[in-house]
């Protein structure tokens, strides 16, 4: 059911991927997590499929962010998990920031956020 129509910014006529979310950044499954609109696959150009990437991993890292900063429990409170998410979200921002035209999916302006506010979490051990 391939419509034709990227569902993100609506160019038509290009090849399209589905995109369903699978796992999360930190590898667990998704279903628990989504929103239910994020549960069935949808169809995006290549560009915004990537986006999609990008927007997914940025999302649970800052969900993850809010929990330690609230002093829940949080995949971030993991040394390494923490690191890891630190180096995913520059990488985001330098694919961000390498792309053409502005991500309808995900700010850049927000991913540098939490990158600053991650920056200034004490790192666990
Ligand atoms: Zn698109």
């Amino acid at each position: 059911m391939d419509t034709g129509i990227c569902q993100a910014c609506g160019t038509a006529g290009g090849a399209l991927m589905k995109f369903s979310l699978g796992k999360d950044f930190f590898g667990r499954p998704y279903d628990r997590l989504s929103p239910s609109s994020d549960q069935s696959p949808k169809w995006y150009c290549a560009a915004c499929s990537m986006h999609k990437n990008l927007q997914r991993d940025f999302r649970d890292i800052r969900a993850e962010y809010d929990k330690l900063s609230a002093g829940q429990g949080s995949e971030l409170a993991k040394g390494d998990e923490f690191l890891r998410a630190s180096v995913r979200l520059r990488e985001i921002m330098t694919i961000l920031g390498a792309a053409q035209e502005p991500s309808t999916l995900l700010a850049e302006k927000d991913v540098k956020l939490l990158i600053e506010r991650l920056n200034t979490a004490t790192m666990p051990v």
